[in-house]
């Protein structure tokens, strides 16, 4: 537990399903207020909400689309609103699909590269203007994947994007450390959440991911969730532009593994 996250608030984008429940339960089990911007998933709310005032926290949850500059201005002000304040902002939010790129029609690309990449972006640009009026020494979490890193054929759109939330993180990292504002992001390994439920519930799909994962298993979004905490707490004071890989070893080279190579 941290307890310098109590009290704190926190907007998490993409917050009602996946990676992002799970890091709105466990920001809520540290007894933080949690904004949940949620898409299309009105319905999961009620007992998300519950759960997080069960485990000691404060929940409240807001439509909107983060490709959207007049929604994620709205979040932030929401968080303002209800709880008083931002502190920790998580541009969680992303989508992907699988296209060969010679086939991948502008649409599809504008649409990836504007929900991964521009909505963290206004994520980032609108918590750090926020902070920086009210002298805050925030901390942003921005998700990445191990496809900042690892080419991925019929997901180009998608690998360009997380690429370019690694360099993002970087500069905003450099250009805000003099104010005390920490921008880090996460980069998972294959994880299970809805984005794979299709790959993961044909077995043969499923075997040939975990094949790719030195430590034999998909992780799960509380892996993650425990990575975010972490960054967001006091404990991670001196951390900042690092991407934290939470992978299973997948970025290590599976292929070399058991002396091959
Ligand atoms: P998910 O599909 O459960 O979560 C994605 C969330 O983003 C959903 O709640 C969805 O409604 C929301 N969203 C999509 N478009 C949006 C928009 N325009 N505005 C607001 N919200 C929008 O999948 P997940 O695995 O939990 O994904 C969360 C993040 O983790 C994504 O950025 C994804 O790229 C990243 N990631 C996931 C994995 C994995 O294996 N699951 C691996 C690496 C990175």
């Amino acid at each position: 537990m941290y307890p310098s996250l109590e009290g704190k608030v926190v907007v998490i984008t993409g917050g009602a399903t996946g990676i992002g429940k799970a890091m709105a339960e466990r920001f809520g089990a540290e007894k933080a207020k949690v904004v949940i911007n949620y898409f299309k998933e009105e319905q999961e709310l009620n007992a998300l909400i519950k759960a997080i005032e069960d485990s000691g926290g404060s929940a409240s949850a807001i439509q909107g689309d983060v490709t959207q500059e007049k929604d994620i201005k709205g979040m932030i002000n929401h968080a303002v609103k209800t709880f008083g304040s931002l502190d920790i902002m998580v541009n969680n939010a992303g989508i992907e699909n699988e296209v060969p790129s010679e086939d991948l029609s502008l649409t599809d690309w504008n649409k990836v590269i504007s929900t991964n990449l521009t909505g963290q972006f206004l994520g980032c640009r609108e918590a750090i203007d926020y902070m920086l009026d009210h002298d805050i020494k925030g901390s942003i979490i921005n998700m990445s994947s191990v496809h900042q890193k690892i080419p991925w054929p019929h997901f180009v759109h998608y690998a360009a994007s997380k690429g370019g939330v690694k360099l993002m993180t970087e500069t905003l990292a450099l250009e805000f450390a003099p104010h005390g504002i920490r921008v880090n992001c996460i980069a998972p390994g294959a994880i299970d959440t809805p984005i794979n439920k299709e790959k993961f519930d044909d077995p043969e799909l499923k075997k040939g991911v975990v094949e790719l994962i030195p430590m034999g298993y998909i992780g799960k979004p509380e892996e993650i969730a425990a990575c975010a905490v972490w960054l967001a707490s006091s404990e991670a004071s001196y951390v900042t532009g690092l991407t934290l890989f939470a992978d299973g070893g997948m970025t290590q080279y599976p292929g070399f593994q058991a002396g091959k190579g």
